[in-house]
């Protein structure tokens, strides 16, 4: 299984993987360690990544990119208006009022939801991952900031199953920079001691994230999260930009904003001035050519004058380090470092406000760009069953209040509950009881609205069904299980009848198990919780009770406070009675959630599939386009050197007339055809050109096989000489055998001889009429008859034992370290002979 993270940022992502027991970030075929979040569409492909970023100015209305924030919104969505104004391309309301995007694609209108282009976009970093490790990706985990809501985060769990990941878990970018911290830390405070606490501030291009950890041996804990959702590096650039538009305006009478190109290429060098004067405090020129009506524009910039243009957005800086320093009750002395990462922390007035408010310098010992994705990395090694890890537990925090809301029987109104307070551990459940004579109806969502940087507060509806009341026609105890899982994912997730039935009758049905529609029994509908509450078992700690200081007269009831299952009222008689409580899972009906529902995500599972293959196919015809193209380039310049001699005056006619021809066809007529047009005009190349180049090669390994096989014939004959000689080497071979040898030896110089002088009969540009693989294997033929008998061992001569050897003493016995001594000093002393030498 590989262990990947993906952190999938505004404008960057970064893949990190565990590889040879470390973790790695991992480049593209690019070899950049940065795949750009976008997307581009053409009338024959999408491209994703640093191809797609180069078609932003020539191809501005089929290339998304800042899309992340508008994951789960209604097109409606004032942020979705706001960005609309802002982007090239054109944003649309789908058919669930979601907003996607309208973009041309095989030359036809196609609009897609945020899920699949955030999928196309995962999908590419699927793609390089598995290119990298060289197996196949499925389970990740996703990085996401801590301020994605409910529907934000099913949106982004959404792409990743349309991508065909399983994503095992989504955590917060802070979080990621937290672990990634952590883990390798080797002094942290024991669990009894006072936990380190450490700031951890992420500025990317979009957003800005603050988060406040407290840290002991082997855990981290996250008191608080805050942030400014709209704080970002494009912020910044957007000041140089409204500076350059108006000065190049009064200086050159442009009017930058109504060309979308113009505006791109602006914003693009806007940033690249922005990264430069991180580094630099002097001026530094801005200078575009054929900027607008082929009018060449310039203008410069320095530190000094882009943080007065920037004031306000470092001074906003200072927010969300306050509210994250207030949410988790500590004060600035406790914080004992602060660290930085994203690419924005990089502008010197974010660092030096930072510290400002800090009152200390800042850490910068993660890399900036990719401690989010290592973070991801190590998660995911974490929850693999094929890793070990060292033990290091994260608690995160809910990042907004959440509540519950039900239809009080009583008295007909609605009553709420808070069930999870901002900053509260996790993953984390709570069981709350009711009493009910029928089917209810529960709501989540985000109690504090005004706190949340998104306009839906509802997370979702969920029907508890099959209540009907006890068998002595008392209210059902119905216990429901809520929670806030590992990715912050919010639900409901079981509910459960706890009911009385007499003992006596043992044959008695429970209400409700007769009727269930699944025909499960009882003793199965509580196989179900069993693994519900399992499941959950990795956060026991955290699973706390619930507490109801709102409960209407219904709810407001002690066995509502008695959880775990025990029913502690039942009526004096119920002794009497023996009677005895069952539990019964009750089936949840999602009313509302704001997951793609199951019909929609399977077609964009169909639809991205689709176009996987058709830019897999394109990708194909593209490479037979260029074999065609590179063949023509390699046998012209071939032709005109080496290969000259190779092929006769009429067919090297011939052979450029083809090569010219289908040059020029290429930017005409073949300009544009399907795969195995370019894989027959390959062939027709081919064809004229494989025998030429095989004439060419074969000249050159033509004689150094003959000269092998001569030196062969050579070793053999002075071998034969010297057994005839009577050498002593070799009186032990049969003559017989040495004769064999001679036969072969004789065979084969007589074959040579003949071969190459029919060789030497034939001018370059005719076939050949011997080739090297024949020379190749005749030379092995000698060999197998010859070899086997000139190296025929020596028979062993065994000398008498003389009766007065002694063994050896034993100190005169070599330990392997004198041995080795031995050698060791051979080859120095062979190094010295070499150095003389
Ligand atoms: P987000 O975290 O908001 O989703 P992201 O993860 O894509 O966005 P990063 O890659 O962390 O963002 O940072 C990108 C931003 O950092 C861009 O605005 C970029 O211009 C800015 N940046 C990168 N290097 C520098 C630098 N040397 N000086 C100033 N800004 C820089
Ligand atoms: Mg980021």
């Amino acid at each position: 299984m590989a262990v990947v993270g993906f952190d999938v940022g505004f404008q960057n992502c970064y893949i990190a993987v565990v590889k040879s027991g470390g973790i790695e970030t991992i480049s593209n075929e690019f070899t950049d360690r940065c795949t750009p979040a976008v997307v581009s569409f053409g009338s024959k492909n999408r491209t994703i990544g640093n191809a797609a970023r180069n078609q932003m100015i020539t191809n501005p209305g089929s290339t998304i990119f800042h899309f992340k924030r508008l994951h789960g919104r209604l097109f409606q969505d004032q942020v979705v208006q706001t960005e609309k104004g802002c982007l090239p391309y054109d944003l649309v309301p789908l058919n669930d009022g979601k907003v996607g995007v309208k973009v041309a694609y095989l030359d036809e209108e196609h609009h897609f939801s945020i899920e699949q282009i955030t999928a196309m976009l995962l999908t590419k970093m699927k793609e390089i991952t598995e290119a990298n490790l060289q197996k196949k990706v499925v389970e990740c985990v996703i990085s996401i900031p801590s301020f994605f809501t409910d529907s934000e985060r099913r949106s982004v769990l959404d792409a990743a199953k349309i991508a065909g990941l399983n994503c095992l878990k989504l955590i917060n970018d802070n979080t990621a920079v937290a672990l990634n911290y952590g883990i390798y830390k080797e002094d942290l405070p024991g669990t009894d001691e006072k936990p380190r606490i450490v700031a951890f501030v992420d500025m990317g291009h979009s957003a800005l994230q603050v988060s406040v950890c407290a840290f002991s041996t082997g855990t981290v804990k996250v008191l608080s999260t805050a942030f400014d959702p709209y704080l970002g590096g494009k912020d910044f650039d957007q000041r140089l930009v409204e500076y350059f538009c108006a000065e190049f305006k009064s200086k050159y009478k442009l009017d930058v904003k109504s060309r979308v190109r113009a505006l791109l290429r602006l914003t693009q060098e806007c940033e690249k001035l922005k990264k430069l004067m991180s580094s630099n405090a002097t001026d530094i020129p801005l200078n575009i050519e054929c900027f607008m009506d082929d009018k060449d524009v310039s203008g410069k910039m320095n530190r000094a004058k882009f943080e007065e243009l920037c004031g306000d957005l470092i001074e906003r800086v200072r927010v969300p380090l306050v509210a994250a320093l207030e949410q988790a009750h500590v004060q600035l002395q406790d914080i004992s470092a602060v660290e930085i990462v994203g690419g924005a922390t990089r502008i010197p007035a974010v660092k030096a406000q930072i510290c400002k408010f800090f009152k200390r310098d800042v850490s910068t010992t993660l890399n900036a760009d990719e401690a989010v994705a290592k973070g991801c990395a190590l998660q995911c090694a974490m929850m693999s069953p094929a890793f070990r890890v060292r033990d290091f537990t994260i608690t995160d925090a809910v990042p907004f209040p959440i509540s519950l809301s039900w239809t009080s029987e009583a008295d007909e109104g609605k009553s709420c509950h808070e069930i999870f307070g901002r900053n509260q551990p996790c993953p984390s459940a709570k069981i709350i009881t009711f009493y009910r004579n029928k089917p209810f109806v529960l709501e989540a969502f985000y109690s504090d609205p005004d706190s949340l940087p998104f306009p839906e507060a509802k997370i979702g509806e969920y029907k508890v069904q099959n209540i009907q009341p006890q068998q002595n026609g008392e209210k059902a105890k119905v216990k429901v299980k809520v929670q806030v899982d590992c990715s912050g994912i919010v639900s409901v997730t079981s509910a459960m009848a706890v009911l009385r039935v007499s003992a006596d009758d043992e044959t008695t049905k429970v209400n409700g198990e007769m009727d269930n529609d699944d025909g499960i029994d009882v003793d199965a509908q509580d196989k179900t919780q069993e693994t519900s509450s399992d499941q959950l078992s990795i956060d026991k700690e955290n699973l706390q009770t619930a507490q109801c200081p709102l409960m209407k007269p219904d709810l407001n009831h002690t066995d509502a406070l008695s959880m775990n299952g025990e029913v502690n009222n039942q009526p004096p008689d119920a002794k009497k009675a023996r009677m005895k409580v069952k539990h019964v899972g009750l089936p949840i009906e999602k009313m509302t959630t704001q997951q793609l529902p199951k019909e929609r995500l399977s077609t964009y599972i169909v639809q991205e599939r689709k176009m996987i293959q058709q830019d897999c196919q394109e990708k194909e015809r593209n490479n037979a386009k260029n074999a065609v193209e590179e063949n023509v380039y390699y046998y012209r310049h071939k032709l005109e050197g080496p290969f000259q001699t190779f092929l006769n005056a009429e067919d090297r006619r011939t052979f450029f007339e083809l090569l010219n021809g289908t040059e020029d066809w290429l930017y005409e007529e073949g300009a544009d055809q399907d795969k195995q047009t370019y894989l027959n005009k390959l062939e027709e190349i081919q064809k004229l050109g494989l025998p030429v180049q095989d004439r060419y090669q074969e000249s050159i390994k033509r004689p150094q096989m003959f000269e092998e096989l001569s030196a062969k014939i050579q070793n053999y004959m002075t071998i034969m000489e010297e057994f005839k000689n009577g050498n002593d080497n070799y009186s032990h071979i049969d003559a017989m055998d040495m004769d064999k040898v001679k036969v072969c030896v004789e065979d084969t110089q007589l074959w040579m001889t003949n071969m190459q002088n029919s060789q030497d009969k034939l001018a370059p540009d005719q076939e050949p009429s011997i080739h090297s693989t024949q020379i190749q294997m005749k030379l092995q033929a000698l060999n197998n008859i010859c070899e086997e008998i000139v190296s025929k061992p020596k028979p062993r001569v065994d000398y008498p034992m003389d009766d007065d050897i002694q063994p050896e003493p034993q100190h005169n016995k070599k330990s392997p370290e004198d041995v080795t001594m031995e050698y060791t000093d051979f080859v120095q002393n062979d190094a010295e002979h070499k150095h003389i030498e």
